[in-house]
């Protein structure tokens, strides 16, 4: 019946008469199905429910809060018995076996639940890949944007600050790996090589490098997870974000005060780097509100893509990752957001524009050296969007 109104209101549209009428009979059809419901359950009993797809669950029913973090129908799906609850979730993330028991979600039984969710997929080198990963006890999951830790050596100006957090000092350091360059490694290779050579360089982690301003960490969209088959480590595969000042444009040109730029930079990254989430969403989006959870220092404006020398341009067409605003994911603003470009990073200057300008006045300076890093970060990473999974 469901598909009958819904092929009538998709053939004629729902703003015409037929269609309307259609979507009418649908919602007092699936009502009375509703009404009757209790019903024909105490008349078939407890050992035969009712065929799943009976009852249509509408929007304001229709609640998927999985471990996942997906608000999206998939597979096999679950609905939570806690009174007052009814969530739906996903079997396979619960790691339901028996659909037919009672489920409760996590939140109203809590139990251990795993949150490293794998997928059945593998990459090339027989590595499973995961729907979501534990870094410590961060969830990351495939979709985040998370705040990475560029590679910094443990020396006297970043010491290893675990051993004064007391709270640390008992779970184990987890080895830093050596970060995943996916191309150019012929490039990299000789560098890494010399750095053995003088006994391994230690790099900071989430663990060891304490405290550090958002402002010096890399916004990266995870887009795949791994671990790896033998040794069990946890890798973050996807491409980063740049900020106004890391890319090169013309001096004039002006930014959200919080936009990023999604870059082809794709790189495998130990989940040792991962600092914590963030949230990059598209202008229109994030006009409208925010995700539940989202706190607001840490929300970024992506409306733009620059190619991988970071210099051109481009309006990206449609979010690969699209952020749920049904009601229950999503805080929906009361009157919609008016984001205006106004942040220019570099204020014109002539001297900026020369090729090779003699000794920068010291404000220019910040800048002249944030390009040349960002230059520095592009060639050892740079990496085309067709590359492969290592
Ligand atoms: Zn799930
Ligand atoms: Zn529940």
């Amino acid at each position: 019946m469901n598909s009958v109104f819904n092929t009538v209101m998709r053939e004629h549209g729902r703003q015409s008469v037929l269609g309307g009428a259609a979507m009418a009979l649908k919602k007092a059809y699936n009502a009375a199905k509703s009404d009757c419901a209790e019903h024909l359950t105490k008349i078939l009993g407890p050992d035969d429910p009712l065929p799943a797809g009976f009852l249509q669950k509408t929007k304001s029913e229709e609640v998927i809060m999985c471990i996942c973090g997906l608000h999206v129908e998939e597979g096999l799906m679950v609905q939570c018995g806690g009174a007052k609850c009814g969530v739906w979730q996903h079997a396979r993330c619960m790691r339901v076996a028996d659909t037919r028991a009672p489920h409760y979600c996590h939140h109203c039984r809590p139990h251990q639940v795993d949150r490293e969710i794998p997928l059945d997929d593998y990459t090339e080198d027989g590595h499973q890949f995961y729907l979501s990963l534990m870094r410590g006890d961060l969830q990351v999951r495939q979709g985040d944007t998370v705040y990475v830790l560029r590679d910094i050596p443990i020396d006297d100006k970043h010491p290893d600050v675990s051993q004064k957090n007391g709270d640390k000092t008992d779970s184990p350091k987890t080895k830093r790996i050596e970060r995943k360059k996916l191309k150019n490694i012929g490039k990299g290779k000789s560098e890494d090589a010399a750095q053995n050579k003088d006994g391994e360089v230690r790099k900071h982690t989430y663990q060891t490098i304490g405290e550090i301003a958002v402002s010096e960490l890399d916004i990266f969209r995870v887009e795949r997870l791994w671990k790896h088959k033998q040794t069990q480590e946890r890798y973050v595969y996807g491409h980063h974000y740049l900020r106004p000042h890391e890319t090169f444009h013309e001096p004039t040109r002006k930014f959200f005060h919080n936009e990023v730029m999604r870059v082809p930079l794709y790189e495998a990254v130990p989940i040792e780097l991962v600092m914590s989430q963030c949230w990059v969403m598209d202008l229109n989006t994030y006009c409208k509100g925010r995700p539940v959870g989202a706190s607001e220092q840490h929300v970024y404006i992506c409306e733009l893509r620059v190619d991988r020398t970071a210099r051109l341009f481009t309006k990206v067409s449609r979010p690969k990752y699209p952020i749920c605003t049904k009601p229950y994911a999503f805080d929906t603003f009361p009157h919609r957001l008016k984001a205006t470009r106004t942040y220019a990073p570099h204020e014109v200057s002539p001297e900026y524009l020369k090729p090779r300008g003699k000794s920068a006045a010291p404000a220019e300076k910040n800048k002249i050296t944030s390009n040349k890093d960002t230059k520095k970060k592009i060639t050892p990473l740079a990496v085309a969007d067709s590359s492969k999974v290592n």
